[in-house]
């Protein structure tokens, strides 16, 4: 039974992260006319409202989205996700909020193709009412590390997988791994994104390491905790590992996360951004 609802935490300083890096990641892939496909194995509902009982009751936005929103000068990293947020809303009232298909669906191309999977019943059916009709976007009531290897390689050859877990069950860290393991043989010129929460730091890192263990060359680790470690805590922070990142986004990402931190986490959080599986010649990393 799955009873993980993404409503609760939409829009949330994780949410902010992972949104920021995939807009700046559908803008690298737009570079080139070619068209490309977004794959999003745990898609959620598609997109929220900041006022319903759900985000109330935890209130998680206002320490995410809320806090970007009302930054006169957002830096240039943001500007096409704070587009596709800004469409969702009317003027500066926020009141709702893209999940990732609707905030990549409003940055694509008429070429480019969406395919999406969720399994909670009632999140399946508003995404599915949320892109019927819709010939550019294929969203599928199936589990999502099932649904890959059946959509790999793309017919475009060019795409962006997102996978973005719950973590609800105690194996999925090692599902994840596993699932990547046989379709980066398949696809592997594709751009990988898994998200992850910090909530116990041993957690998080023999993760990071199970993924690099891998032999898939080009991670690249891009993370922020909005508080210090400490299991107990809840989720401290959260991070995305890339593989095959566009080639600006480690640089875009040493610009952003200093920016995210001060207005996030009041400038006393902790980020980095690090090739765990480096490439020639690329910068090993920056902490703070
Ligand atoms: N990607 C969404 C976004 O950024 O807006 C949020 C996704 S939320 C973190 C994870 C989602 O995965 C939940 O909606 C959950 O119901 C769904 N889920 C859990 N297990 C799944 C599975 N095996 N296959 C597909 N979806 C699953």
């Amino acid at each position: 039974m799955l009873s993980y609802r993404h409503g609760f935490h939409a829009g949330n300083f994780a949410d902010v992260l992972k949104h920021s890096l995939l807009a700046l990641t559908i803008a690298a892939l737009k570079q080139k006319p070619k068209p490309f496909v977004y794959i999003d194995t745990h898609a959620g509902a598609g997109k929220y409202s900041l006022k319903s009982e759900f985000a109330e009751k935890t209130g998680e936005y206002r320490q995410g989205i809320v806090r970007v929103w009302r930054e006169s000068e957002p830096p240039a990293e943001l500007r096409d996700y704070l587009a596709a947020v800004r469409a969702e809303n009317t003027g500066r009232q926020l009141a709702r909020y893209p999940g990732s298909p609707q905030l990549v669906r409003r940055l694509v191309r008429p070429q480019d193709r969406l395919l999406l999977s969720e399994l909670h019943g009632s999140d399946a059916t508003a995404l599915q009412q949320l892109f019927a009709g819709d010939k550019q976007v294929g969203v599928a009531k199936e589990d999502g590390l099932n649904m890959l290897p059946k959509k790999l390689p793309p017919i475009q050859r060019r795409g962006l997988v997102l996978i973005d877990p719950s973590y609800e069950m105690r194996d999925e860290y090692k599902k994840v791994v596993a699932a990547l393991v046989s379709v980066y043989r398949h696809f592997a010129t594709g751009i990988y994104a898994v998200w992850y929460p910090v909530i116990e730091r041993a957690a998080t890192e023999a993760f990071i390491a199970k993924l690099a263990e891998t032999g898939i060359p080009r991670q690249l680790c891009i993370e922020h905790c909005v508080a210090d470690d400490g299991a107990g805590r809840g989720m401290t922070g959260s991070g995305m590992l890339f593989i095959n990142p566009p080639w600006l986004l480690a640089s875009q990402a040493q610009t952003l996360l200093p920016w995210l931190d001060r207005v996030l986490a009041d400038g006393g959080g902790r980020w980095k951004v690090e090739w765990t599986v480096p490439e020639a010649g690329a910068d090993s990393g920056l902490r703070k």
